[in-house]
């Protein structure tokens, strides 16, 4: 039987992690693999991550199964966290589980629209991240592409995403990045939010929000406004949400989806779908990771410096955009501010393919050919070194 398969391409982003691994360059960044470095380029467990994980180890007497709704505490605070002020509002149309990650909550919620509307198109932003291609699509759903970049890579194309907003029919269910799009860093205002969700109740189709990101934004209230505002107004919207970055929990494989139902009713009958879809895959999503976002956020002290630290790391991020623009501006290159002003994790820096090589080959900076590079992964001993192989890759 396994004779016939033939091997797949590596997937860019592990094949880039290789390399990099493999490179003995004394100077080498990776300016790839999408997770949180520190200034010594560690991605280290955040502290009240593991004061919370000490005393659940403490605590904690069984290990039996919790059952395929995973750890129900951990889904009413992250219902709160997400929603925020406007969860007691619609708190009895929402239909949750914890999942493994934020791709359990994704695959989740594709088979769930599947169940419910087999005929249902996806629209996804084109550029959107790699993943949501097949999390999506293998579901068996059409997926269409709306367009996000103006021609230029790093600013938004609002009237082309608009334009495209007419073509989604009633049923159809348009995905948007919560915040800090990957691989682009371009969010939309919530003025834009605002203009997404009439548009939605005028054509009959549901937002899908993935949240991977709240707090690596603007903060963790105002990353959420634009889901908040959809959901206060909207009678359907469906939410996948991820604490691997903002919990730095990302191996342990802590997720959450949502469907919020226009009745009780409904988000009863979707609750079992979705119970009767998570046995069909995995059964039970694990249970540690939330049940330390759980403990983390249900004790106050915990949950203040978890708030603390992710704040100083959003600044961080931001310190390091502004630090980048100045360097290239300084160098000669101020086209680069966009950087300053984009959110979260990742940017587009707007290079072309062969200069994305030559940094690989004769530099040793490593960042997606897309030209999407992790923001995270600069660093103050390597930022002066990044800037002056980028503006000596475009002369
Ligand atoms: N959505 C987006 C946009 C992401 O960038 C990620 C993580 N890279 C995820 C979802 C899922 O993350 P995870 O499964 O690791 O929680």
């Amino acid at each position: 039987m396994f004779d016939s398969l033939q091997a797949l391409p590596a997937d860019p982003i592990l094949g880039l992690m290789q390399l990099y691994r493999n490179d003995a360059h004394p100077q080498k960044v990776d300016l790839g693999v999408g997770v949180y470095k520190n200034d010594a380029g560690q991605t280290p467990v955040m502290a009240a991550v593991k004061a919370a994980e000490v005393q659940l180890l403490a605590q904690q007497n069984s290990k039996t199964y919790v059952g395929p709704a995973g750890n129900e505490a951990f889904v009413a605070l992250m219902k709160q966290l997400t929603f925020g002020e406007c969860l007691s509002s619609v708190d009895d149309r929402l239909a949750a589980v914890q999942t493994p990650g934020g791709c359990g909550a994704l695959k989740v919620a594709a088979e769930l629209i599947k169940t419910a509307s087999p005929t249902a198109a996806i629209w996804v932003s084109s550029p959107t991240w790699g993943n949501h291609i097949p999390l999506l699509g293998n579901a068996g759903l059409q997926l269409r592409e709306y367009p996000y970049l103006s021609q230029c890579q790093t600013q938004l194309d609002w009237p082309a995403m608009q334009a495209a907003m007419d073509q989604v029919k009633a049923g159809d269910v348009v995905l948007l990045h919560g915040s800090c799009h990957n691989p682009t860093g371009v969010d939309l205002t919530l003025a834009q939010w605002q203009w997404l969700a009439d548009k939605a109740l005028e054509k009959g189709f549901i937002p899908f929000v993935d949240m991977a990101y709240q707090g690596f934004g603007d903060g963790i209230e105002e990353d959420a406004a634009g889901l908040r505002y959809m959901a206060s107004v909207l009678p359907e919207l469906l939410l996948a949400v991820s604490c691997s970055k903002n919990f730095g929990l990302y191996r342990e494989r802590v997720g959450m989806v949502v469907a919020m139902c226009p009745s009780g009713g409904a988000s009863v009958a979707a609750t079992t779908h979705m119970l009767s879809i998570v046995r069909g895959i995995y059964s039970m999503p694990p249970d540690h990771g939330a049940a330390i976002v759980a403990h983390l956020l249900a004790n106050g002290a915990l949950a203040n410096e978890w708030r603390a630290e992710l704040d100083s790391m959003r600044l961080r991020i931001q310190q390091l955009r502004c630090q980048f623009a100045d360097t290239m501006a300084a160098l000669g290159y101020p086209e680069f501010q966009f950087v300053a002003n984009q959110k979260g994790m990742f940017s587009y820096l707007g290079i072309s393919q062969p200069q994305v090589t030559w940094l690989a080959e004769q530099k040793s900076i490593y960042l997606l050919s897309s030209s999407r590079a992790s923001i995270a992964g600069l660093s103050r001993d390597n930022l002066d070194y990044v800037c002056h192989s980028l503006a000596q890759s475009i002369t």
